[in-house]
């Protein structure tokens, strides 16, 4: 049995449990508990506050974790990371009010520095020869320089909306952050095992993600240059359609270099392409 540790609530439990779930695993009610088992894969799930998940893994009363980078750098615990998820994007940012000068990490020089990320924020300060009061505080720290608690924060931003909203312009950023599925120290054998069961599976998803599939028909005089044009895994499929000089061609193509490829698909002379997600990739 492998126990997995993931967030309870919040911006993180959704993509967890969504994860597992396109993984194959069956989670059974998972409203307001506190654990649960799958059905069809030997995972029992922890639902925990996301900063109480380095700990636990550490310690070994949960094998592995999903858990974001903010969280296990600031609690720095000995747990290995074994995968960057992709999900749960977001960078930790000092703000400062926008009316204010800002000239580099020089202009933090003494100021009052709200966050609830004290370890990061005093590695950066200390990285950067800067001193600084730090004011640790759990919530709502966007709010502080508002209200007099700080002259600065320094606070988790995605899109920069609540920044905005409070007044405060991004001037440095000292963490590029996503979620992570990190592991104890010393799992045994079968537990490995099982990881790397889980791993593979997390894998092939991920995969999926990025890449699509792709089928268009293809003038037969064209299908060399339209091949030409196509990655694939192996090589694509090309099929006689039923209308004499005529083919269908089946890829696969990599989010990156998708619009560029249709593009040029379609200038070589490619009609009726249809584009369909991929739901696992397995290579
Ligand atoms: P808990 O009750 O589990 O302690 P929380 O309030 O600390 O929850 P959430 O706000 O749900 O945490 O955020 C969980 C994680 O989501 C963050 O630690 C971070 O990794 C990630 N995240 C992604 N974008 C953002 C964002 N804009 N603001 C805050 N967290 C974000
Ligand atoms: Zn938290």
């Amino acid at each position: 049995m492998l126990r997995i540790a993931i967030q309870k609530s919040g911006r993180l439990y959704e993509d967890s449990v969504q994860l597992l779930k396109e993984c194959g695993i069956d989670l059974r009610n998972v409203k307001d508990r506190l654990r649960t088992e799958a059905d069809n894969f030997p995972l029992e799930v922890f639902f925990l506050r996301d900063d109480d998940i380095p700990q636990y893994v550490e310690d070994g009363v949960a094998d592995i974790g999903i858990v974001g980078e903010n969280v296990l750098f600031e609690k720095n615990k000995q747990a290995e990371v074994v995968e960057k998820l992709g999900f749960g994007k977001c960078r930790l940012s000092v703000a400062v009010p926008r009316g204010q000068q800002y000239e580099g990490v020089t202009s933090l020089q003494g100021k009052r520095i709200a966050t609830s990320y004290p370890f990061l924020v005093n590695t950066f300060l200390a990285k950067n020869n800067v001193q600084a009061e730090i004011h640790e505080i759990s919530g709502s720290v966007e709010i502080a320089p508002g209200i007099g608690l700080a002259d600065v924060v320094a606070d988790l931003v995605s899109s920069g909306s609540t920044l905005f909203m409070n007044g405060l312009k991004e001037v440095e950023t000292i963490l590029q952050s996503q979620s992570v599925l990190i592991k104890n120290n010393q799992l045994s054998a079968a537990q490995q095992q099982l990881l790397d069961k889980l791993l593979f599976r997390i894998r092939a998803v991920k995969k999926a993600k990025r890449t699509k599939y792709v089928l268009l028909n293809a003038p037969n005089d064209k299908l060399k240059e339209i091949i030409s044009l196509l990655p694939g895994m192996k090589s694509p499929t090309v099929l006689p359609l039923a209308e004499q000089g005529w083919s269908s061609v089946h890829s696969v193509l990599s989010e990156d270099t998708f619009w560029d490829i249709i593009e040029q698909l379609k200038a070589a002379g490619a009609q009726g392409i249809l584009v369909v997600p991929i739901e696992k990739m397995i290579i």
